[in-house]
């Protein structure tokens, strides 16, 4: 077993409901201890044309199986819950990304981790210094919640609501 964080995201259609969806279908491939961060209401990061915001949660638990099959996993259940777009910066009903996948560094043409965006997203680093602040990242051997307290000021700037439920 392996341990995982993964960041669910969803800004068209009914937000909070497609995460639940998400949330529901990763039961049948994330083990437990599951944890799960609060819901987000979060600003489109760098994207050219006018986009709703986005919900997210973060998510850690446990895969079975190595990180091109929960890849696999995570696409199939993106297309499940009818994602039409591919591709970086485009509105999308569900958008699942690895975050961390035990202590891998993995540079590939598909899988990238630690995820390019774990530092830069502030909603990541909100979200998974809610559930795992102790967490060593394999990032120069540091804490989340030290990344979470020497985040860059442009992150710090990112606008976030944190939806009550
Ligand atoms: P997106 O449109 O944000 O879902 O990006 C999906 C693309 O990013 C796919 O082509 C993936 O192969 C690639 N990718 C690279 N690293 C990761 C990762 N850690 N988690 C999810 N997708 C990734």
């Amino acid at each position: 077993m392996t341990y995982v964080a993964l960041s669910l995201g969803s800004n068209l259609g009914d937000r909070a409901q497609n995460i639940s969806k998400m949330e529901c279908l990763l039961k049948k491939i994330i083990r437990e201890p599951v944890k799960r961060s609060s819901l987000m209401e979060t600003e489109p990061l760098g994207v050219a044309e006018k986009q709703p915001w986005y919900y997210n949660r973060i998510i850690t638990g446990n895969y079975e199986g190595s990180a091109l099959a929960l890849l696999d996993n995570l696409e199939s259940l993106e297309r499940e819950l009818g994602r039409k777009h591919k591709g970086l910066l485009k509105s999308r009903t569900a958008d699942l990304d690895l975050l961390l996948f035990g202590d891998a560094q993995i540079k590939t043409e598909r899988l990238t981790i630690p995820h390019r965006g774990i530092l830069q997203r502030r909603f990541v680093l909100e979200g998974l210094n809610q559930i795992d602040p102790d967490r060593k990242l394999p990032l120069k051997g540091k804490t989340v919640k030290w990344f979470f307290e020497h985040m860059d000021e442009e992150v710090k700037s990112q606008r976030i609501n944190f939806i009550q439920n």
